[in-house]
């Protein structure tokens, strides 16, 4: 046996006993931070990390088997997604008188000829049925019921009478 060949073989011995260790090492790290982003739970966290440390590379196999499927991110935005779904659900208008889908600028439903908004008389823009002046160019309206009729006894649209808003507006005019 040639001399420094002890040596040599040590040397091997000493490389590959660290280098396992440091691939177990990077499993147990590996593993603990892959529970992190699928876990809250501390506990399972440090469990996780102590199975990879006692059963080595198997360890590590049975952890990726049985692990959470989604991370915390995966979760949370599918929940987000699931919130927008649901919010424009929510947001599409539906008729009031028969429950069919309608658009946010018609004026009556298609379905039922219910009447759903009406156009300003002075600037054409869309207003709810109940409101008796347009926030666009605050013109006195002709005002419809929530059912859908034409209010005779309102109050508040006869033209002698100067609409509200108008002596308001003045009045903050004067005072600046
Ligand atoms: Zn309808
Ligand atoms: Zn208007």
């Amino acid at each position: 046996m040639p001399a420094g060949f002890d040596d040599i073989l040590l040397v091997a011995i000493v490389f590959v006993v660290v280098m396992l260790a440091a691939f177990w090492l990077a499993m147990i790290i590996w593993a603990y931070r892959d529970m992190r982003s699928r876990s809250r739970d501390p506990l399972a966290h440090l469990l996780v990390a102590i199975i990879v440390f006692l059963l080595n590379a198997p360890g590590l196999f049975i952890y990726i088997l049985l692990r959470p499927r989604a991370t915390l991110s995966e979760t949370y935005e599918r929940s987000l997604e699931e919130e927008a779904l649901l919010q424009e659900i929510e947001e599409r208008p539906t008729c009031p008188a028969c429950g069919q889908r309608v658009q946010h600028d018609w004026q009556a439903c298609p379905h039922c000829h219910h009447r759903l908004k009406k156009a300003c008389v002075n600037c054409d823009y869309l207003l709810e049925l109940p409101w008796n002046i347009c926030p666009r160019c605050t013109t006195s309206q002709v005002n419809y019921t929530s059912d859908g009729t034409i209010a005779t006894n309102s109050r508040h649209v006869k033209p002698s009478e100067p609409a509200p808003i108008d002596a308001k507006w003045v009045a903050s005019q004067q005072v600046e």
